[in-house]
């Protein structure tokens, strides 16, 4: 069920709107502008329904501080009023409202409206979710890495936490492929990926897919050996998991790791450590696949074997 939230100092024009909303949907009631505030970037909601004379901070002002919190920003805003002219109208549009209804309102054309916004944001969050996600894996796509990165980059220098980046790639993929298949191969890709991510669940890691048989992945606050340590047992999960590989290859689907810890600094960039993970993939690759060789934070390799 989407969450509403109504924001109205009036108890009556509050319970008035929910009774007509809430057989549908969840409803909320914040009285005063500050509680509204309050709530609406905790509360998860799909649309927010202002009052716009209130004592205290006012419906407009509250509309420009939603709009200004990075969380509810994108939360659609009705203004509800009995504010009928047409300059405050258009300050409420301008505002950032994506609709206006005066009072005394319609019961059956305020939830005509509702529906519509809701349907509207259910479908921009969708697609957004989509453009975020790789569509054959499900985990975040190239695109959502590069703007990821950069702004958790910035947080872990500003914090001075130690930051992991690694580089994951399927050992022999073309002979599988040529082998089996490709949709065969896209299957092998799909299975190796939840390994992956089922290894990765703290909320500040992060995996993407960062080419076709390519996985990027960053951690944030374990130091190296900590850091090198986990992306082995991740290695060995997907060895364990004995995909079976093409006969003239190997037994089992394995995978090369390269990754490197560092505490971020201000002046260096994130493709920069990229690249040395990059470099630590190629390594792995060269002395044999399937093992991980890392680079710690004093720039010295690790080895698996
Ligand atoms: P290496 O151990 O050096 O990584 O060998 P490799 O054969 O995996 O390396 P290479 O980069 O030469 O080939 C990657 C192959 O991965 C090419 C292609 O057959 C396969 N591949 C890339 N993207 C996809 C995909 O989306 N689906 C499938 N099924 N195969 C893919
Ligand atoms: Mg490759
Ligand atoms: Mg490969």
């Amino acid at each position: 069920m989407e969450k509403i939230l109504i924001v109205d100092d009036s108890r009556l024009q509050a319970a008035q709107l929910k009774s007509i909303l809430e057989e549908e949907y969840d409803i909320t009631i914040a009285q005063t502008a500050e509680d509204g505030l309050r709530l609406a970037s905790i509360g998860n909601f799909s649309l927010i329904l202002l009052d716009v004379i209130m004592p205290g901070m006012d419906g407009f002002t509250l509309l420009k501080r939603l709009q200004e919190e990075v969380i509810v920003q994108s939360v659609p805003v009705i203004l509800i009023t009995s504010l009928t002219d047409e300059e405050s109208e258009q300050r409420g549009l301008t505002l950032g409202a994506v609709d206006y209804i005066t009072k005394p309102f319609r019961p059956l054309i305020v939830k005509a409206r509702v529906d519509t916004h809701i349907k509207l944001y259910k479908y921009r969050k969708q697609v957004e979710h989509q453009s975020r996600t790789d569509q054959l894996t499900g985990v975040a796509n190239r695109w959502q890495h590069d703007r990821y990165s950069i702004l958790k980059w910035k947080e872990a220098a500003r914090l001075h936490v130690p930051f992991s980046i690694c580089m994951f790639d399927i050992d022999r993929f073309k002979a599988f492929n040529d082998t089996f298949g490709h949709p065969a191969g896209d299957k092998v890709i799909i299975s190796v990926s939840k390994i992956i991510d089922s290894h990765l669940q703290r909320t500040t890691d992060f995996l993407a897919r960062y080419g076709g048989e390519e996985f990027v992945a960053f951690l944030m606050g374990d130091p190296s050996e900590k850091a090198f340590a986990h992306l082995q047992t991740i290695r060995k999960a997907v060895e364990n998991s004995h995909i079976p590989h093409a006969p003239a290859v190997a037994d089992w689907v394995t995978i090369s790791i390269g990754g490197v810890t560092v505490i971020p600094q201000m002046n260096e960039s994130y493709q920069s450590v990229l690249k040395v993970a990059d470099n630590m993939l190629y390594e792995a690759k060269s002395s044999g696949r399937n093992r991980v060789i890392w680079m710690d934070e004093n720039k010295k390799q690790l080895f698996e074997k």
